[in-house]
């Protein structure tokens, strides 16, 4: 029998659905056929009316529709004053029907950072929250006990978007009961069990402390221009985006959207820091080590990384 997938778009841009469209190798309808998915819902992909929409919500309430799998893209909204009328589908709070696919659902999935920890919605305007985390606080829309009809708990796939290979992997463990590790703040340990760092083409220079102050060369950019990789939990240089490229191998600082308090209130592009030092170090670094090392690093770096060229 197919497994069924409702996704729901909640307070969002879209952009993890776009992301999810660009999937490649298999795209998204052979992957769909691989796997065996009934896509029974999904803002792009369906065009029932309106009524057969809310016929299908209504079977799946009743419990006459199975449903395996659902996808919640975009934070859930809350407000205002708790009655989620911010975000409304025909006429109904979509938190309450949210709420009601996820106590059928066989595994919930949330798709993106807004999804998972209520990113970039501004928790205190409209009450956003992430469907099991609020920030990194646990609990958020379905509170820390919640657990889907599989056992597990709200899988949480961060990322602003979500890489469309992450998810794509996550649907086929769910598909086919494989295990799915959950590290901390339960996302797949697969995917979210590197740092964005590992992989970046750019970590020699890190390493030495040769710093970019400027866009478009070939320094690290930890120091002045705001990366996040040492912090950020994710695949982004190993999975690659389009299978081809990354924020930091085409120059731009990781901006650390996998991370739960994203975005951050602090420029993108600029490290806070102290005494040239930034504030935030390498994810398990002591400051006191970190500050001698780097040092003594700099001092040592080749003549090759200083003029910015790969070969000597
Ligand atoms: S640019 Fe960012 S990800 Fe790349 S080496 Fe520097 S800190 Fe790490």
């Amino acid at each position: 029998m197919a497994t069924t997938l409702y996704w729901a778009q909640c307070g969002s841009c879209g952009g993890d659905s776009m992301a999810w469209l660009c999937l490649e190798s298999p795209d998204v309808v052979e992957l769909l056929d691989l796997l065996d998915i009934e896509v029974l819902w999904h803002p792009s992909l369906s065009n029932q009316s309106a009524r057969d929409h809310l016929a299908l919500l209504g079977s799946i309430a009743a419990n006459e529709q199975p449903l395996d799998i659902l996808v919640v893209e975009g934070a859930v909204l809350r407000g205002p004053g708790g009655t989620g009328m911010f975000d409304t589908f025909d006429g109904r709070p979509k938190k309450d029907l949210i709420g009601e696919l996820a106590r059928r659902a066989r595994h919930v999935v949330a798709a993106g950072t807004c999804a998972s920890f209520g990113g970039a919605s501004g928790e205190a305007e409209v009450e956003a929250s992430g469907l099991q985390f609020v920030r990194e606080e646990q609990g958020g829309f379905l509170g820390p006990a919640f657990r889907s009809g599989s056992g597990r708990p709200v899988v949480n796939l961060p990322g602003c978007p979500v890489h469309p290979q992450v998810l794509a992997g996550t649907l086929a463990a769910l598909c086919q009961g494989e295990e799915l590790a959950l590290g901390p703040y339960q996302a797949p340990a697969t995917w979210y069990g590197m740092l964005v760092h590992q992989g970046c083409v750019r970590n020699e220079y890190h390493e030495y402390r040769v710093e970019d102050a400027d866009f478009g060369t070939r320094g690290c950019m930890f120091f002045h221009l705001g990366c996040r990789g040492p912090l950020a939990f994710g695949p982004c240089n190993k999975l690659l985006w389009n299978r081809r490229s990354s924020k930091t191998r085409v120059g731009v600082p990781c901006m650390g959207c996998t991370m739960p308090d994203f975005p951050r209130d602090h420029p993108l592009f600029d490290t806070p820091a102290m005494a040239d030092i930034p504030l935030e170090l390498p994810a398990g670094v002591d400051r006191a080590h970190y500050l001698a090392y780097k040092g003594m690093a700099a001092a040592a770096a080749p003549d090759r990384l200083l003029q910015r060229q790969t070969r000597l």
